[in-house]
C-alpha cells in the first residue's frame, strides 16, 4: 500500500521531515515551499558566502511584508524569516548551539540523544583569520568562546544541502518551489491535501505543516483549524543592540564573517548571551560599524501571539518584556554588555558606541533608571520565534494536531517553550524526533 504526504515549508524542519518520510519507499512525499529553489549549482552568492546580511538580500529569500510588534510602545517593523527552499537555514547567522539537555529532558523527550545522533548538519569553528576585531576583543574575556558554525570547510551548509540534495533522486520525493500554500483541505476533521495560492489543489493522505513559528499557525488558522492554542504563546529571545563605530584598524570586510564568538553567563537559573558582530552588512552607510547584541536566552513571558487579519495575513505581536522576570533578565544582559564595552579591550577598537539610530551614545546610560528606560524602548527580537503550536497543547507527542486526523505540525512552532539557545540546531533535532516517531514501515 502506498500513502501520500505533503510537507509544507522546506526550512530547517521541512527538509529533515521530507528526507525521513521519503526514506520509506511506500510513501510518496511532496515538499512545497512558497519561495525560490536551492539546487546543486544554483546557490546564490549571498547564501553561499560568509555574511548572512548578504544572504538576506538575495531576491525572494525574506518576507518583506511580514511586520511584527516587539513590545508595547515600539512601532512594528519587518520580522526576518527565511523564504524558499532551505528556509531560515539559508539566511541565518549559522550559530550552531544545541540548547540545554535538561530542558529537553524536562519535556519528557527521552529520544533526544538518538535524534541528535541523526542530525546531518555539520558544524565547525571559524578559521582564526576570519575573526574580526570585535570577536578578538570579546575573546579577551575568559567567559567568551569561539562559536561553532553550521559550515563545512568554511562554507554554509543549509538544511537543503544536508537533507534534500543527497536524496533528490528518490523517485518518491517531489520538491516544488514557488508554490505558496493558501490553506489545508480538511474533510470531516481529516487533512486531505492543500490548496495553493493559484487555486490548484494537491491531494494527500497526510499533511505536515513545517512553515515556521509564524507561518504555520497562520496557515492553520486560515484553514479554519480550531484547536485551542494555535498562535498563542509566541516567544523569542528579547535583546538589545549596541552599534559600534570601529577604529579604522578594526574595520572588517563587509563580505566577511560577521559572527564567530559569544559569551554566555548565568544569573540564577537565567542564561544571558552576548553576541558580537564584526560588521553589520554591505551598505555604504554601515561601513566601519560593528555591533554587540545582548540577549536573555531564558524568557518566561507567553503573552506573544500570531493571528490573522480579515484577509488572512499574519498579525504578530511578541509582547516581549511582558513580565518583570524578562525585563530584569534583559537589564542584566545589558549591564553585562556595558561592562564588556567599557573594558580596555573594547576601548582599543571602538571609537564610539551608539544606543539608537539618532546618534545617542552609551554615555547616556548613566544609572539603573536610564538603563531600564532604554531597554524598555529599544527591546528587539533575536529572530528565534517559537512555540505557537506548542507540543502538549496544539500537537501531541507524535506532532499530530489535536482534534484532527492526518494533520501534523513540525517546526520551531512546536517547542513547548523557547529553547535556551539559538534555534536552528534545536529545530533540526526536533524534526529528527518527528522522523523517529514516524519510522514505521508502510
Ligand atoms: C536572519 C536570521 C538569522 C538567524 N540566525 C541563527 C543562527 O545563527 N543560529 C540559529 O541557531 N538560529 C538562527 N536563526 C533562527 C533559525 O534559523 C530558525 O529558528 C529556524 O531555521 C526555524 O526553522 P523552521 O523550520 O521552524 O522554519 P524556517 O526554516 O523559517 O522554514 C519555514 C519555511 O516555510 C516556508 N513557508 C512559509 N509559508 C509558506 C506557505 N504559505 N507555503 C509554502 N511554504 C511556506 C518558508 O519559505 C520557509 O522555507 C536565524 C533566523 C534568521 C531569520
Amino acid at each position: 500500500m502506498s500513502e501520500s504526504w505533503i510537507v509544507v515549508g522546506a526550512g530547517s524542519a521541512g527538509c529533515v521531515v521530507a528526507n525521513r518520510l521519503s526514506a520509506q519507499p511506500g510513501r510518496r512525499v511532496t515538499l512545497v515551499d512558497c519561495g525560490p529553489a536551492l539546487l546543486p549549482g544554483g546557490v546564490p552568492a549571498g547564501v553561499a558566502g560568509s555574511s548572512f546580511f548578504a544572504a538576506l538580500q538575495e531576491p525572494g529569500r525574506m518576507f518583506p511584508d511580514l511586520l511584527a510588534t516587539r513590545a508595547t510602545g515600539i512601532p512594528a517593523t519587518v520580522y526576518q524569516r527565511g523564504r524558499g527552499i532551505g528556509g531560515s537555514s539559508a539566511v541565518n547567522a549559522m550559530v550552531a548551539l544545541p540548547g540545554s539537555e535538561s530542558l529537553y529532558r524536562g519535556w519528557g523527550w527521552s529520544d533526544c540523544a538518538e535524534a541528535w545522533s541523526r542530525v546531518q548538519i555539520p558544524a565547525e569553528l571559524a578559521a582564526t583569520s576570519e575573526l574580526g576585531a570585535v570577536d578578538q576583543a570579546l575573546l579577551c574575556d575568559d567567559r567568551a568562546e569561539p562559536l561553532k558554525l553550521t559550515r563545512q570547510n568554511g562554507k554554509r551548509v543549509t538544511s537543503a544541502e544536508a537533507y534534500l540534495w543527497p536524496v533528490l533522486d528518490r523517485p518518491n520525493l517531489t520538491v516544488r518551489s514557488e508554490a505558496p500554500v493558501a490553506r489545508i483541505c480538511i474533510d470531516a476533521r481529516r487533512a486531505t491535501g492543500v490548496v495553493l495560492d493559484d487555486g490548484s489543489e494537491l491531494e494527500a493522505d497526510h499533511v505536515v505543516v513545517c512553515a515556521g513559528a509564524i507561518h504555520s499557525p497562520v496557515i492553520l488558522l486560515r484553514s479554519g483549524v480550531d484547536t485551542p492554542g494555535i498562535g498563542s504563546g509566541l516567544q523569542d529571545h528579547p535583546s538589545v543592540v549596541f552599534t559600534l563605530r570601529l577604529r579604522e584598524e578594526a574595520h572588517h570586510a563587509s563580505d566577511g564573517l560577521p559572527i564567530a564568538s559569544a559569551l554566555h553567563a548565568s544569573v540564577g537559573s537565567d542564561v544571558l548571551q552576548l553576541l558580537p558582530m564584526s560588521h553589520i552588512g554591505p551598505a555604504r552607510e554601515t561601513a566601519g560599524l560593528g555591533a554587540m547584541m545582548a540577549a536573555l536566552m531564558t524568557p518566561t513571558s507567553r503573552a506573544g501571539s500570531v493571528g490573522i487579519s480579515r484577509s488572512g495575513t499574519p498579525v504578530v505581536n511578541f509582547a516581549l518584556l511582558d513580565n518583570a522576570h524578562d525585563m530584569q533578565g534583559l537589564v542584566s544582559a545589558t549591564r553585562l554588555a556595558l561592562d564588556l564595552l567599557r573594558s580596555t579591550a573594547f576601548d582599543q577598537i571602538v571609537e564610539r558606541i551608539y544606543i539608537d539610530d539618532r546618534g545617542t551614545t552609551i554615555e547616556a546610560l548613566t544609572g539603573e533608571s536610564s538603563i531600564e528606560a532604554w531597554v524598555r524602548t529599544h527591546c528587539g527580537d533575536y529572530v528565534h520565534a517559537t512555540s505557537t503550536c506548542a507540543m502538549g497543547t496544539v500537537v501531541d507527542d507524535d506532532f499530530a494536531v489535536a482534534g484532527y486526523q492526518n494533520l501534523y505540525v513540525c517546526d520551531a512552532s512546536v517547542f513547548p517553550s523557547i529553547p535556551d539557545a539559538n534555534t536552528h540546531l534545536p529545530t533540526t533535532m526536533l524534526a529528527e524526533r518527528f522522523g523517529l516517531r514516524h519510522l514505521r514501515d508502510v
